[in-house]
């Protein structure tokens, strides 16, 4: 039986809880478990250790290999995610970090095509080089070009961070020929798009953002086949990049709300899309679809468009820094994909390690809308924005502003 995406939320990950009699997600917290023997201890460990499941009749061993708390969450994620599997990480970042190792200093293959724009982090440290790869960053349509025969990872975002670009995830990934891509999904989700059915290798999450969608867990994590979990494991198990069962619960507990919240933020975005765009203080508006898709790429690849904003203030870095501490209800704050609204400026925060020539520009603003009433998200802005205005004085000369 096939199932809505909306039940498989509210059920995944779950076939174990009647054998356990629970009905709640159990959280295990064992960082060692007890082993039958020193033989099936020896076999389990090292089916682990290689990235494998533990084996029947086994141990756990130590919770650096496996936690029943996280792969429950692991489960469930991957069926969202039409995947065999899903490897889950301490961060987004670390989630990142485990890809990039696993198919490039772990195969050879130390070179990385990256297309831009990216997130702040990443293409920072693709950048660094830290991990020994070598890094070109590049535009889709020169993904092809940009394949050498050591390759070994392809890097899009789509939506991209913060300009809300669309890239063709099944166009790159039939320019990356063998090479594996890695799609950075965290803007849209499993619930808006699935990259592995257009071809990606892996579809990434900084789970910190809608997965966890309530801003009390930092977590990644990667859905991909069983042979790449694998890979990703044993990075996991010698890097230790783990995500704490705690946080795995509250993911886990917060995948069941995650079609309803992607929904209204979604409507209440599309909302305050709609008064923006009317806004004279608002010279451009980047939203999925918006300033035309003329490859029908939101239509092809995506079920919505999902609840981020970027907007160009027509006062530039001004007026942009002017509202974003002028605002109440938005919270002023980096991050993204909670419940409650933010705001914030990429050029001076989550976009500062770029190069200056990939920097966002000054003059934007990127937007998280939460589930607060779109009218009340609006009539703060709009407040916001009435402060921007050049007073005129009562003398009928224009007296300069706060700004
Ligand atoms: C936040 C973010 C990351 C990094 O995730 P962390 O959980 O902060 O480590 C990666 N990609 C995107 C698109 C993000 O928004």
């Amino acid at each position: 039986m096939s199932l809505h995406p909306d039940t498989v939320a509210v059920h995944s990950g779950r076939d174990d809880l009647a054998a356990l009699g629970v009905h709640a997600l159990p959280i295990d917290l064992s960082t060692t478990n007890p082993l039958p023997d020193v033989e099936r201890g020896g076999d389990s460990y090292e089916a682990m250790a290689g990235g494998g499941r533990p084996i029947d009749d086994g141990s756990l061993v130590y919770a650096r290999l496996w936690n029943p708390t996280v792969a429950r969450f692991e489960d469930a994620l991957a069926e969202m995610e039409h995947a065999e599997a899903s490897v889950a990480f301490s961060s987004g970042m670390a989630a990142m970090t485990a890809a990039i190792l696993a198919m490039t200093s772990a195969t050879g293959r130390r070179h990385v095509v990256a297309v831009r724009p990216l997130y702040g982090g990443t293409d920072h440290l693709l950048g660094t080089g830290l991990l020994g790869t070598e890094a070109t960053y590049c535009h889709p349509s020169e993904v092809g070009a940009s394949i050498r025969p050591d390759t070994g990872l392809v890097i899009v975002e789509t939506p991209a961070n913060p300009t809300l670009d669309l890239v063709d995830i099944a166009a790159v990934v039939a320019a990356a020929g063998d090479v594996p891509v890695v799609v950075d999904n965290t803007f849209v989700t499993p619930i808006l798009q699935n990259p592995l059915d257009h071809g990606a290798a892996m579809s990434l999450h900084s789970a910190t953002k809608y997965l966890g969608g309530h801003g009390d867990v930092i977590a990644g994590v990667v859905a991909c086949s069983e042979e790449i979990a694998e890979a990703l494991r044993r990075v996991r198990a010698v890097t230790g990049g783990l995500l704490h069962p705690l946080g795995a619960y509250l993911l886990h507990r917060g995948l069941t709300t995650l079609p309803v919240r992607m929904r209204q933020q979604q409507e209440n975005a599309r909302q305050i899309v709609q008064w923006l765009i009317d806004q004279p203080e608002v010279d451009e508006v980047f939203f999925p679809g918006l300033t035309g898709d003329p490859q029908g790429i939101l239509d092809r690849q995506m079920r919505g468009t999902g609840a981020m904003i970027a907007m160009r203030m027509r006062g530039g870095y001004a007026a942009a820094s002017a509202v974003a501490s002028a605002v109440q209800l938005f919270t002023h704050a980096v991050s993204l994909g909670g419940v409650d609204s933010l705001i914030q400026h990429p050029a001076a925060l989550t976009h500062r390690p770029v190069p200056a020539d990939a920097r966002p520009d000054a003059d934007v603003l990127r937007l998280s809308i939460g589930l607060e009433n779109a009218g009340d998200l609006i009539a703060d802005l709009s407040h916001a924005f009435a402060r921007l205005s050049t007073p005129v004085s009562p003398f009928g000369q224009k007296v300069a502003s706060h700004l």
